[in-house]
């Protein structure tokens, strides 16, 4: 059982206090973890009239969810297109249908439960070569096919705008994506659950998982008897279900923050405010903060936690996009993790019928975190449809099991590096 890790967004939010399980409990639906995946089932599955208790190991946000880039990207971590040509049409088409809903859910529900969570419109991806300019004008064309009209090509010049650095030759701005402060989206999140009646209990870690028509759901202290089990553990799962920990590769990524710097510095560098990821396999991605500081995370290396470490790894990154900031004091710096499938689209299904997982969102996971937990409402309340699109995609297994997950991610950062640096 632990603390939020230390980071800008805990300085910034500080921490829920949520009770620990104690006793027994009888519900509908048991949420294993208090992330994204978590705290969006427990909230759609409230708001349609179920009885739900949320069990998160740690502190509400204590995964990825309270740690990550805050930003508000959408579609999936592998395109629609790619799904169709690999899956079929079909397949394309009905995540197609989704693909700008996650990001639509997270403004609904700002607005509905008036959550402070520090939201500001707007993103961009920006290009470092003329390959990946040619893959935003193909990612414009097709995002635009299926109903974002809120996409600018952007010119070295145009994107002078949203970014000042000499870095890129152009970019493409979205207006429906956006940045939050996610700690404080998550914390929101639960307030909400509570207000509609659900139950969420902190320090309590779920030891065991007993199956059948009732799941029991164990903690050290106290068990749930549920309807069904929604697992949102991603990255972090324990060893309670083995099966889902097993295929995929939990990957670090790490975060550093300036000290603040100042609204008209802010501005100088990102003009209008916007969050911005790179077009790289291992990107960067940075935004600045309500308190007026540049966040800024790249790379991907497990298990890097060293502080100074983290430092060392991402400052040169900043530097190399905005050099007027070198040597700029850092405040905080923290690593999390992610779940990377095989196949970088989310793994939905079910165990048995009654036990339902979303997982492996491959690092693009604020919206599809927010999605996932209204299909599986609408599965649990009898509209499977939209949670059996995800369910049928492929779940390709990691040969090797967990031994060769940590080396396979370090040869996977360094291939994908390599492509980088190539250009290709
Ligand atoms: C540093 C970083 C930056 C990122 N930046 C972005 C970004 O800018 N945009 C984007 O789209 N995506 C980003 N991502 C990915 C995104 O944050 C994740 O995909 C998403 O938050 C996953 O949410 P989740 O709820 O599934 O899992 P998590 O948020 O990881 O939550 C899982 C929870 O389960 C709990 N848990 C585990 N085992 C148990 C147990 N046995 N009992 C009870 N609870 C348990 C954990 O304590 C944890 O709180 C980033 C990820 C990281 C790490």
């Amino acid at each position: 059982m632990g603390e939020l890790v230390s980071s800008y967004y805990q300085f910034n939010a500080g921490s829920t206090n949520y009770p620990k399980l104690q006793g027994t409990l009888d519900t509908d639906v048991c949420i294993l973890g208090g992330g994204f995946t978590g705290l969006s089932s427990a909230l759609h599955l409230a708001q349609a009239g179920m009885k739900v208790v949320l069990l998160e190991a740690n502190r509400i946000g204590f995964g990825a969810s309270g740690r990550n880039g805050g930003q508000i990207v959408n579609s999936y971590s592998r395109d629609v297109d790619h799904i169709a040509a690999r899956y079929g049409q079909a397949a394309g088409d009905a995540m197609a249908a989704m693909m700008f809903e996650g990001g639509e859910i997270i403004r609904q529900l700002i607005e509905q439960y008036q959550i402070d969570c520090d939201y500001v419109p707007g993103g961009a991806f920006v290009a470092m070569n003329a390959k990946q300019m040619q893959h935003l004008e193909a990612q414009q064309r097709l995002w635009q096919q299926h109903g974002n009209q809120q996409l600018t090509l952007l010119d070295r010049n145009a994107l002078a705008d949203i970014v000042s650095s000499d870095r890129y030759v152009g970019g493409l701005s979205d207006g429906l994506s956006g940045h939050i402060q996610p700690l404080k989206l998550a914390q929101g999140e639960a307030r909400a659950i509570q207000s509609l009646g659900g139950q969420i209990f902190e320090q309590s870690p779920v030891t065991r998982v007993e199956r059948g028509k009732t799941v029991q759901v164990h903690t050290a202290l106290g068990s749930v008897n549920a309807r069904y089990l929604v697992v949102g553990a991603n990255a972090y799962l324990t060893h309670v279900l083995p099966e889902l920990s097993k295929r995929n590769m939990p990957c670090g990524t790490q975060i550093i923050t300036t000290e603040v710097l100042g609204e008209a510095r802010c501005r100088e560098l990102l003009p209008a405010n916007y969050c911005v990821e790179d077009c790289n396999y291992l990107l960067d991605y940075y935004r600045t903060t309500a308190d007026h500081r540049l966040l800024y995370g790249g790379g991907v290396v497990y298990g890097a936690r060293d502080p100074a470490d983290i430092e060392r790894l991402i400052r040169p990154k900043l530097e190399a996009t905005f050099p007027s900031l070198k040597g700029v004091k850092i405040d905080f710096s923290w690593t999390g993790n992610f779940l990377l499938t095989l196949s970088r689209l989310p793994e939905f299904g079910r165990l048995d019928n009654n036990i339902y997982y979303m997982q492996g969102y491959s690092g693009h996971g604020v919206t599809c975190t927010h999605l996932a937990g209204k299909v599986a409402a609408e599965a649990l309340t009898g509209q499977a449809g939209r949670f059996d699109v995800f369910a049928k995609l492929p779940h390709l297994p990691l040969l090797g099991g967990r031994a060769l997950q940590i080396p396979f991610t370090a040869l996977g950062a360094a291939y994908y590096n390599l492509r980088d640096k190539l250009g290709i």
